[in-house]
């Protein structure tokens, strides 16, 4: 998100800092240089990770500094009250590890959690996001003091009380940021803090006015003295009990709301018991790269691999654009409908490598017709290391579309030590609840579980569960090349994430693109749905026309996803690269 940094704010951000010749540069969306690299979308936060890594900070507290940040002035995609996975590369171990800070559901909650229980029905999206019902025990801050204590080089609190300032002190609101209050205002009028904080007046906070949030500024200061003990055991932990338990219902709201706003089950011990997983990333092998991601709960990892596998049965590069794209959607189709059939978040190890095995693919490959696009949505086939049948299929289905949100962010040191990113709330403005006084919002993630089952069968691997994880879609994905970096990117997007991953990977490693042509390449989503989810760009492309012909057919959505990548040149030099359009414009920068 673009904004203009007030002065003050800058020289706070870059003070006491060195001299002006080596002063970080975070000018726009994309840099090239030496020395270490962030790109995220908000100029502010890539200013506070370059600032940690000019100070001799590594990517990890670089990466903990711009997810602080983040956390304040992207309220609505991120922050304290979500979660989210982080996949970290160590240049001295040469190996890439992953930590799952993804919300998880009170051990009250079961599978019929989003089913009416007066109409047997499943709740509408809304109803089921704007409540304590949908909020789950949040893991950012878990993962983000389980990266520090891992990897850093300093504390947790030391990229804690600095975003605290930027909180205190406060940021100039853009026009993204007013469309998202806007958009949600009904929402955020339910409740007195959130309408408080972000509808001051009763209206979204004008463009160029100062947004302040001294409350958060004194939650990252409680936390950075007291450690996170104070959120998952202490009272914050109970202050977030009793809003999910209690939702802080506006007597009198300003706008109405069509919905019961029901209350959720999270007690302190779900918040106690809150654990980081480290599970192993997914690993493909893509024409000579190796591609790591993330596993279970999500899905990020086995989706992009398994339609990479797909990919490398046919030399894209000789293929012409239109049958490279062709086969990029089609890949994708196939590799959404074994993620809908097969992923959640107790899919076994052995059943994850199986969707990742190349005779898998090689099977699933087998089904793309050159010639037509294959009816949608495609069944699943069926990962039973049994690949000598031709084009095996079982039965299944889609899973419809949801929102936008999220945020991400690469960061890249000068030990060649890289992080990338995906955190989230679930939609823009969570569940649209802030926790009295404290000056965050909630995460809905738990609407990311189905909310019954999908696939034409009880066996839906994403149905609600006691202490479960909702399956995501979130791809923060490392590729290297002889054990070295050669590209690190993400993106938010919901499930389209996945494809805006996949489609920056093909558009760089296959299709001759520059890594910022890929980024701002026009972007189509297929998803195992009729119709391709596409930008506007690519429906009116010389391919897009020519997929026609083919049996594709498009949804126009004006924009897919806001990524951030960083792409590791020879001799040290880093390309860092932020959306030049896509969510008001990422912001990029290297050290030197
Ligand atoms: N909740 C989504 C997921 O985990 C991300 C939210 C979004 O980007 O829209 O896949």
């Amino acid at each position: 998100m673009r904004r203009l940094i007030p002065l003050a704010l800058v020289a706070l951000l870059l003070a006491p800092a060195a001299p002006a010749a080596a002063a970080a540069t975070a000018t726009g969306p994309t840099a090239t240089g030496y020395g270490g690299a962030v790109a995220s979308v908000d100029p502010t936060a890539t200013a506070a990770g370059l600032k940690v890594l000019r100070e001799g900070g590594n990517a990890v507290d670089a990466a903990l500094a711009v997810a602080a940040t983040l956390g304040v002035t992207e309220p609505f995609s991120s922050g304290i009250g979500g979660g989210g996975f982080f996949v970290y590369y160590d240049a001295r171990t040469g190996r890439v590890s992953t930590l799952d800070g993804r919300e998880t559901a009170p051990r009250s909650m079961g599978e019929q959690a989003f089913v009416d229980p007066a109409t047997g029905q499943a709740m509408a999206f809304q109803e089921a996001r704007v409540s304590g019902l949908s909020a789950g025990v949040p893991g950012s801050l878990a993962t983000w003091d389980e990266a520090a204590r891992r990897w850093g080089t300093r504390p947790l609190a030391a990229a804690l009380r600095p975003a605290a300032q930027v909180a205190r002190d406060g940021f100039p609101v853009d026009a993204t940021f007013a469309q998202q209050v806007s958009d949600n205002a009904a929402a955020f009028a339910q409740f007195d803090p959130t309408a408080r904080l972000f509808l001051p007046g009763g209206a979204p906070p004008a463009v160029g006015s100062t947004l302040r949030n001294p409350d958060l500024a004194a939650t990252y200061d409680l936390i950075a003295r007291r450690g996170t003990g104070a959120f998952y055991s202490g009272e914050i932990g109970r202050d977030i009990v009793s809003t999910v338990q209690h939702p802080p219902v506006a007597a009198s709201p300003a706008q109405s709301w069509q919905y019961q706003i029901r209350p959720g089950g999270m007690t302190l011990s779900d918040l106690r018991a809150y654990d980081v997983r480290r599970p192993a990333p997914t690993k493909v092998s893509y024409r000579g790269y190796d591609v790591y991601g993330m596993a279970t709960p999500s899905s990020g990892g086995s989706t992009v691999g398994e339609a990479l596998n797909i990919l490398e049965k046919s030399d894209l590069s000789k293929l012409g654009k239109t049958q490279a794209l062709h086969r990029y959607l089609e890949a994708s189709a196939l590799a959404f409908a074994d993620r809908n059939r097969y992923v959640g978040d107790y899919t076994p190890r052995p059943l994850l490598d199986a969707l990742l095995s190349d005779g898998f693919a090689g099977e699933r490959a087998c089904r793309i017709d050159p010639a037509k696009a294959l009816a949608k949505p495609v069944a699943p086939g069926a990962p039973d290391g049994r690949y000598d049948r031709h084009c095996a299929t079982t039965s299944g289905g889609a899973t419809p579309d949801k929102g936008l949100s999220t945020t991400n962010l690469t960061v890249a040191d000068k030990w060649g030590n890289v992080v990338e990113y995906t955190l989230t709330i679930e939609q823009i403005g969570g569940n649209a609840i802030v926790v009295p006084g404290r000056g965050f919002l909630l995460n809905n993630e738990l609407t990311d579980f189905n909310f019954t089952p999908t696939q034409g069968t009880a066996a839906d691997p994403n149905l609600p569960g006691p202490g479960k994880r909702p399956r995501s879609s979130m791809a923060p994905t490392i590729v290297l090349q002889h054990g070295k970096p050669v590209l690190a990117l993400g993106s938010p997007g919901g499930s389209t994430i996945i494809t805006t991953v996949l489609q920056i990977l093909v558009n760089r490693l296959d299709l001759g693109m520059t890594l910022p042509q890929a980024v701002a390449a026009p972007r189509a989503s297929q998803r195992n749905t009729a119709a391709i989810t596409a930008e506007p760009a690519f429906i009116d492309s010389a391919e897009g026309r020519a997929l026609t012909a083919l049996g594709h057919s498009y949804t126009p959505m004006a924009e897919i996803g806001a990524a951030t990548a960083i792409e590791f040149l020879p001799h040290g030099k880093l390309l860092a690269c932020a959306e030049p359009v896509r969510r008001g414009t990422g912001s990029a920068g290297t050290v030197r």
